[in-house]
């Protein structure tokens, strides 16, 4: 029977990255977190159970061979919104991933991402509830 692909990358191991991380990899969801710097993964909650990978989010060769192809939700939550525009782009429009978001701390940065299919999320703004809505998965521990 055909499953639903259930691998997520999050690029960015900060306070918002560690934690969607230990969430959805909680749920059952496969998750690669990615950072630049090892020492970051220390922020990820004993209850993530999924990959932890050091690189540069922003390199396509990099993200290829952590099989984003093969991912149906990328989050890219570093701390440059610069940053997150661009990787967020690159994982929605060369690798065609279904559903992608970009941590934007500054609301005026919206506008580089505004006729994409990317959408914003504020971490000042965010409530899990407000994620839940936004992507359509739920935390509620109901299995
Ligand atoms: P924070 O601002 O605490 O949420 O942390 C953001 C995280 O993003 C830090 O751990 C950075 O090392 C990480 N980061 C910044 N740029 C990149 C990048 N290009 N690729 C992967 N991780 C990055």
């Amino acid at each position: 029977m055909f499953q639903k692909p259930k691998n997520i990358i999050i690029a960015g191991c900060g306070r918002l990255g560690s934690s969607l991380a230990g969430k959805l990899s909680q749920l059952g969801y496969h998750v690669i977190i990615i950072d630049k710097s090892e020492e970051a993964f220390r922020k990820l909650p004993d209850t993530f159970s999924g990959y932890q990978v050091v690189g540069d989010a922003a390199n396509t060769e990099f993200l290829e061979r952590i099989d984003i192809k093969n991912c149906f939700l990328f989050i890219a939550t570093t701390n440059s919104d610069n940053a997150n525009c661009l990787i967020s782009q690159i994982a929605k429009n060369i690798y065609k991933v279904e559903k992608v978001y970009a941590r934007l701390d500054d609301a005026e940065k919206q506008i580089l991402i505004e006729d994409s299919e990317v959408e914003a999320i504020y971490p000042s703004l965010l409530s899990i509830e407000k994620f839940e809505k936004l992507s359509g998965i739920t935390f509620k521990e109901d299995f």
